[in-house]
């Protein structure tokens, strides 16, 4: 891509990189802004073409956008990515719900914290524009995390960072000033245990670095619409979101993470019990999930992963 007239300089992207840090980030860092690569593309379109996406019809869409971040914000030429842990190793779990869906829910929370960054950059260098993304636009939001050195994507997919694990929120502010990138992660692969790919009670980890969405407990508790597979047993596990993959990675254990106030666990989801769940009051559920991402399921959603229909 052509460089751009605006040059962002060491002092501004220090104090930028000191500013995603103060908002809370783990980790933080630059990457210039390209095509994603052919190989990378082709990657998706086979994972689409398999149906691994289940019902995520969305992901078919807008995969020039996706590939070239140009198109999502026109003059595009670097990216800010964060990582916003949501866990560590001191944090109460919940039996029912994956531990990101415990706090608020951080498509919310990260627009408003990444908003006074994009801020600084845009009164920075006048005439600039940014786009923030918070799992909101057509993002290859690992890759271009890994691309920006926060870390290695693991054989459960997800994205590691050396020394926090892979338990945090990503999120972009794409701009159109140039930005030295930031060096790449030293490790670029994971050990290869298996133990994710052993773990899976769905069987949807291909051992490969792809995973089967249709197989996926935490696809099928929130992202599928409609009854869940009849063979799909939930006993004894989470009702929302799943987390073994994760829990077995031995770069996940003893992590300790900042995580910000809006992220600690809720006692009042802490302390649910499923019996709870299945006799829950349309009241009941609005009170407890407001600014949560569980309310996206709806209760009706909650209920069916609960063994219950709405009534
Ligand atoms: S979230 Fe659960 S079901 Fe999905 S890939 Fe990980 S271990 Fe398997
Ligand atoms: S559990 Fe092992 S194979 Fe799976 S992502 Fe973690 S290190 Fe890699």
């Amino acid at each position: 891509m052509n460089s751009s007239q605006f040059q962002c300089s060491p002092q501004l992207r220090e104090r930028l990189l000191e500013a995603a840090s103060e908002a809370g980030a783990c980790a933080a860092g630059f990457a210039r802004t390209h095509q994603i690569p052919q190989y990378e593309t082709q990657r998706l379109q086979d994972w689409l073409e398999k149906g691994r996406h289940g019902g995520m019809a969305y992901m078919e869409r807008y995969g020039d956008i996706r590939q070239n971040p140009d198109l999502l914000l026109p003059g595009a030429r670097s990216v800010l990515c964060v990582a916003f842990a949501y866990t560590d190793k001191h944090l109460p779990r919940s039996p029912l719900f994956a531990d990101y869906a415990l706090g608020d829910d951080y498509h919310e929370v990260l627009r408003e914290r990444l908003g006074t960054i994009a801020r600084i950059m845009e009164t920075e260098i006048p005439g600039t524009a940014t786009r923030i993304c918070v799992d909101s636009a057509p993002v290859r939001e690992r890759y271009w995390a890994v691309e920006a050195g926060l870390g290695f994507t693991g054989i459960n997919n997800m994205l590691i960072i050396p020394g926090t694990g892979s338990k945090v929120f990503l999120a972009e502010i794409f701009w159109t000033a140039d930005t030295t990138p930031s060096q790449p992660c030293a490790q670029d692969a994971c050990c290869g245990c298996m133990a994710c790919v052993r773990a899976c009670p769905g069987g949807a980890l291909d051992g490969c670095g792809s995973m089967d969405s249709r197989r996926c407990l935490s696809y099928l508790t929130i992202e599928h619409r409609g009854a869940l597979p009849d063979d799909l047993e939930l006993d004894g596990r989470r009702i929302y979101g799943c987390d073994v993959c994760q829990d077995v990675c031995p770069y996940n254990k003893n992590i300790t993470a900042k995580v910000i106030p809006e992220f600690q666990p809720r006692q009042s989801l802490l302390q649910l019990r499923r019996d709870d769940v299945s006799s829950m009051t349309q009241e009941q559920f609005s009170t407890l999930f407001r600014r949560s991402a569980v309310k996206r399921l709806k209760l009706a959603g909650l209920l069916r992963n609960a063994g219950k229909q709405l009534q």
